[in-house]
């Protein structure tokens, strides 16, 4: 039988780097996309071709929607099946007071953040729903512990986009269960990745450690497997699921 298709997005590095090699790892092939770090993502997907799985990167902003539709037309020709999706592909801002923080970067969070993730499952959704002739599938949408904390004097922004993909995750996992679409969350806290660089503090997991119950950051592996665990036939009665991989956080 075919392998199944998973799209990743932003998985050039970090979690969706390590959720595209443990998918390939367990028989997915992949679609990965990246917005300015090609060989980061073909490495990725040398890394996939490797293990006799087949594996795909594409150039995609996901702030700009031409390039989703783009992206999608490219897997309805070139793959002809999207069995799962993970919305991984997001940006931070960097830390500052609420009062301090300018209109253009609230837009440009949300649109990242949240107006990308949604317009990716509008068109994965389109194309899995039972209803349109699809095969049914599953969606991850990657969300934050700071969804739920608020991230008060580092970047509210950035925190509330989270929260807005919490409540798109509950929604939309309402909205289409019975035409055989899944729909969850994970919510990573304090990950060793590069984002916390984009933050003006790269040794925030290092300095933040001390707060969370294990005492140490997680590893870009450790939300993988969660990722992993939910798009597969093995989480088929999880829905509307919000996933904490926080160390207790
Ligand atoms: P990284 O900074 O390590 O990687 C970000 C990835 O997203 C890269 O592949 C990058 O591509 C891509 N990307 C960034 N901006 C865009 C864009 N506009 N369009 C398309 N792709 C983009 O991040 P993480 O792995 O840490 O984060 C992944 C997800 O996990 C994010 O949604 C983040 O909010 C969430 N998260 C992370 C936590 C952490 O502590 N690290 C904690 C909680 C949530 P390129 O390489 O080409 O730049």
């Amino acid at each position: 039988m075919e392998s199944k298709l998973v799209l990743i997005t932003g998985a050039s590095r970090g979690i969706g780097a390590e959720t595209a090699l443990l998918a390939a790892r367990k028989g997915w092939n992949v679609v990965i996309t990246y917005k300015v770090q090609k060989s980061a993502a073909e490495s990725v997907v040398d890394r996939i071709e490797k293990m006799g799985r087949r594996a795909w990167a594409v150039k995609v902003d996901v702030a700009n929607e031409d390039e989703i539709y783009a992206l999608f037309r490219k897997i309805d020709t070139e793959y002809g099946r999207l069995d799962a999706l993970v919305n991984n592909a997001g940006a931070i801002t960097g830390i500052t007071s609420f009062v301090d923080m300018s209109p253009e970067r609230m837009r440009e969070v949300f649109n990242i953040n949240v107006i990308g993730s949604f317009i990716c499952a509008q068109e994965a959704v389109k194309r899995m729903i039972l209803g349109s002739g699809g095969q049914g599938g599953s969606i991850v949408n990657v969300s934050s512990a700071a969804s739920r904390i608020g991230s008060p004097n580092e970047f509210i922004d950035y925190a509330a986009s989270k929260g807005a993909i919490d409540t798109f995750t509950l929604g939309l996992s309402k909205e289409v269960a019975s035409e055989g679409v899944r729909v969850n969350a994970v919510r990573p806290g304090l990950i060793s990745t590069d984002l916390h660089a984009d933050t003006g503090d790269k040794d925030r997991p290092e300095k933040l450690k001390q707060f969370i119950p294990m005492q140490r950051a997680g590893e870009p592996s450790e939300v993988a497997s969660a990722i992993v665990w939910l798009i597969s036939n093995e989480a088929s009665y999880v829905n509307g699921a919000l996933l904490d991989v926080a160390g207790g956080r």
